[in-house]
């Protein structure tokens, strides 16, 4: 039958769309997520097991009981703010949660393992785009902590039988072109959710932090990539380590720029509604320009983005934010 997938974290945003594009390429995904951030609802393509990534006997449980070959791990906490405010929180959940996540892996003998890194590893690299040798200086508790995620996989792959593909992703953004995936956080901390917010009344003024950057127009350049080209790398990097080729590292993002002011100007056009914006102070730890090179994931696992467009990304959101968008104008 189907090989099995245990996707810890998926009934999240990215972990539900990773599930979906499991279910196409023919695997069977389980969703193994306590719903701390999560949503059951959200769960639509497999089994759904309730259950804390820090408690390795029931990952073990849920790993044996569904013959899982691989597993993919979103579980964790992802606010750069927060994790600055509660740096132990993040520690326990995303450390810790690694932790549990490899103690359940070992008992059961499942020994591949697709992690969700991230490009707050780098930290404020002085040089642009970021290649997978760029130094890692993360520059705050949640970049360490994946960080350290990376390590514990390299160390204990080392000295076993282990492999992995650590998965750097850049600005997540977007949601299912289908419809049938939306993107929630809560609190909401994302600009382009912010920024659709604005436009459809539901929100004050968008706040823009910073517009004196040196960037071509004062404010923050970002690498956006789609959450379901996200979920396709991640089947891609699946099927690497299944084929046996090995532990690897890969930068996920499309090598293009955009900034804040080009983001609501995005919005305004695909919503044909305006959006109220304040200008603020800079929000302290956000680098200037963060730019993947995309070359070695093209290279490794032949994976090109292909819904990356700031258009598509924010059309596919619109409508997680009670925005219907007209037609296929602009798609
Ligand atoms: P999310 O909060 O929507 O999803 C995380 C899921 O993990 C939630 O469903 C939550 O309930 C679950 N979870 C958290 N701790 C758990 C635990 N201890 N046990 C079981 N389940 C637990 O976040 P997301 O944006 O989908 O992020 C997914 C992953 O991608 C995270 O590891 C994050 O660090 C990483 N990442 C995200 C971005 C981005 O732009 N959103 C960028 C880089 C990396
Ligand atoms: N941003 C902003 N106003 C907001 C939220 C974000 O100006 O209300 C900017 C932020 O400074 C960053 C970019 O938008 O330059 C993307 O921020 P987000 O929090 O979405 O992702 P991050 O890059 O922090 O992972």
């Amino acid at each position: 039958g189907d090989l099995t997938v245990l996707v810890t974290g998926g009934a999240g945003y990215i972990g539900s769309h990773a599930c979906k594009a499991l279910r196409r390429a023919g695997f069977t995904p389980v969703a193994f997520d306590n719903l701390c951030n999560g949503h059951r609802d959200a769960v639509r393509f497999g089994p759904f097991v309730h259950g804390d990534v820090r408690d390795g006997m029931a990952v073990q449980q849920a790993l044996r009981d569904h013959g899982a070959v691989a597993v993919m791990h979103f579980a964790a906490f992802a606010y750069v703010g927060e994790s600055m405010q509660k740096p132990q929180l993040y520690y326990d959940n995303n450390v810790g949660g690694m932790l549990g996540l490899l103690a359940g892996c070992r008992g059961a003998g499942v020994n591949r393992v697709v992690l969700s890194s991230s490009c707050a590893t780098y930290g404020q690299p002085a040089v642009m785009p970021i290649t997978e040798a760029t130094p890692q200086q993360p520059i705050n508790p949640y970049g360490q902590t994946k960080l350290i995620c990376e390590h514990m996989l390299r160390d204990i792959g080392a000295a076993s039988d282990l492999t992995h593909v650590a998965l750097r992703y850049f600005n997540a953004a977007g949601a299912d072109p289908d419809g049938e995936l939306t993107e929630r956080h809560d609190p909401e901390t994302h600009l382009i959710p912010l920024a659709l917010l604005a436009a459809a009344g539901r929100r004050g003024a968008l706040g823009i932090f910073g517009t004196d950057y040196p960037t071509p127009d004062g404010t923050c350049v970002r690498d956006y990539i789609h959450v379901s080209d996200l979920a396709r790398a991640h089947v891609l990097a699946l099927r690497h380590l299944l084929a046996g080729r090995g532990s690897v590292a890969l930068n996920l993002g499309t090598g293009q720029g955009t900034s804040v002011r080009q983001i609501v100007a995005a919005v305004e056009n695909v919503t044909g509604r305006r959006v109220p914006v304040q200008d603020l102070p800079r929000r302290p730890g956000d680098p200037p320009i963060l730019l993947a090179d995309p070359g070695k994931a093209a290279q490794v696992l032949d994976f090109r983005p292909d819904h990356s467009d700031i258009t598509s990304m924010v059309r596919h959101a619109a409508p997680s934010f009670g925005l219907e968008v007209a037609n296929d104008q602009g798609a």
